[in-house]
């Protein structure tokens, strides 16, 4: 068994596993920025360890920094959290090399998955429905135009190695080709270092549905659902619910079942999402996550369970502490993502909190780092909270959201909180009548960005 945890990221994440590791026992350690020396993440940890300055690269991205910080520390095991290393095939390999665990999946399934192609071929052979594309990657504009023609336009270009949204080009008709070929191609390059694309049809008004899933390593695996991240800002989500509303009990024990039985397959270890678009009742694979989301709450609350805690179970060799036949959907779940940024634009407005008052009561979680005084370093991304609500159905959940917002404080900086009281006003939110458009042209009609 762990004795102690190290948590190589920050924020609002570092302590979701700090504080199951405290439930379970368990010693944690977090490592930071000189930028983060005053964060919540290092208060609330064990044992600290400074691994550099605020860029990124030479901290929460610097691979000997942070298996230095395991050493010193005598951490035996290395929780990721979401984004910077943790869907790194190069450093759970070295992580591993050291004798420490890491808590994910193998290097190979991060590399299977972290490679689009790979991940869309390994899916397809495993039963999985896939969007209609090119058969791996397109190396030229001739063969481009080829593979395009015969899908039918509209198409998308996109980066094999993409992600975040980058290196993805539409071409509406065979003359936004050549143009939108090219800037995938060089976006792909530049952001990746790797310019290989391919391409796909391109889907008019899907939902975006993602199935959580779980492996034992051992050839188990359950699945926990769907959740819908369709209201989406430039492909980053914003709000997200489960179960989704369009997904009925008999599609999600479907398609649910054909994820399981997808990651069983390949002796899956760990928490994954596999994300599809889906249209006209249809689902259609674009990525598998090989990490925990940052939506996952929306899961642990309609199905009451910890996700990290069965991260951390998996990664010391125990099984999973439920069964598929155990796993009961209970009520609807929504998540808003609460960003320092201001509208309409969205600019990242980092700056110091001077009052933070968290909304609470029945059916109410807010994941946050936040506190009265914290300066929101400028060198991170700006997701300063999550707000989680629970309801018996959906029309509760609503409304439960509107309480909670109405009831959060965050003063000093701006916040994308207007934008959620805004989106509750809306008829199609409170239908659930939405795709992955809606959002962009809601906010191109209401804040004119
Ligand atoms: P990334 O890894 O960069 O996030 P994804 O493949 O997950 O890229 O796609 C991100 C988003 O882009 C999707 O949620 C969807 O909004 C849009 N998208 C991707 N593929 C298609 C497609 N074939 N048709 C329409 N929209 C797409």
């Amino acid at each position: 068994m762990f004795e102690k945890i190290l948590i190589a990221n920050r924020g609002e994440i570092a302590l979701r596993v700090i504080r199951a590791c405290r439930e379970m026992g368990i010693r944690s350690v977090a490592v930071h920025s000189t930028a983060d020396s005053d964060a919540m993440h290092v208060r609330m940890a064990d044992e600290t360890v400074c691994i550099g300055p605020p860029p990124g690269n030479q901290s929460y991205l610097s691979i000997p920094a942070i298996v230095s910080a395991c050493e010193i520390t005598g951490a035996d095991a290395i929780h990721p959290g979401y984004g910077f290393l943790s869907e790194n095939a190069n450093f759970v390999q070295i992580v591993e090399d050291h004798d420490i665990a890491f808590i994910g999946p193998t290097a190979e399934h991060i590399r299977m998955m972290g490679d689009k192609i790979t991940a869309k071929e390994t899916m397809k052979a495993l039963g999985v429905p896939c969007v209609p594309g090119s058969d791996g990657g397109v190396p030229d504009l001739e063969t481009a135009r080829k593979v395009a023609a015969e899908i039918g336009y509209p198409v998308i270009i996109k980066a094999t190695a993409g992600g975040g949204g980058r290196g993805m080009k539409l071409a509406k008709t065979a003359k936004d080709l050549d143009t939108a070929f090219q800037t995938a191609r060089s976006e792909a390059k530049s952001a990746f270092g790797n310019d290989e694309v391919y391409i796909e049809k391109y889907l008019g008004a899907p939902r975006h549905i993602e199935i959580q899933v779980f492996g034992d390593g051992k050839g188990n695996a359950v699945h926990l659902g769907e959740r819908d991240c369709s209201l989406q800002r430039r492909h980053q989500k914003v709000f997200e619910e489960a179960p989704g509303p369009a997904i009925d009990a008999e599609t999600r024990a479907r398609i649910g079942k054909t994820c399981a039985d997808a990651v069983a397959s390949i002796d899956y270890i760990g928490a994954g999402t596999i994300e599809f678009l889906y249209e006209n009742g249809e689902f259609y694979f674009i990525e598998m996550n090989t990490r925990l989301q940052v939506e996952h709450p929306v899961t642990e609350a309609i199905f009451g369970v910890d996700l990290v805690r069965e991260q951390i179970r998996v990664a010391e060799g125990l099984p999973l502490s439920f069964t598929q036949a155990e796993l009961a959907l209970n009520g609807h779940a929504i998540e808003v993502r609460i960003n320092a940024e201001k509208l309409p634009n969205f600019a990242p407005c980092p700056g110091k909190i001077t009052a933070f008052h968290a909304p609470g009561g029945l059916g109410v979680r807010m994941d946050s780092a936040l506190y009265d005084g914290y300066s929101i370093p400028p060198y991170y991304d700006s997701l300063i909270g999550k707000l989680i609500v629970h309801g018996r159905d959906r029309q509760e959940a609503l409304a439960r959201l509107a309480r909670a917002l109405g009831e959060l404080i965050v003063d000093g900086v701006d916040t994308t909180v207007p934008l959620f009281h805004a989106l509750l006003q809306e008829p199609d939110i409170q239908s659930g009548n939405y795709d992955i458009h809606w959002l962009e042209r809601w906010l191109e009609s209401n804040l004119n960005t």
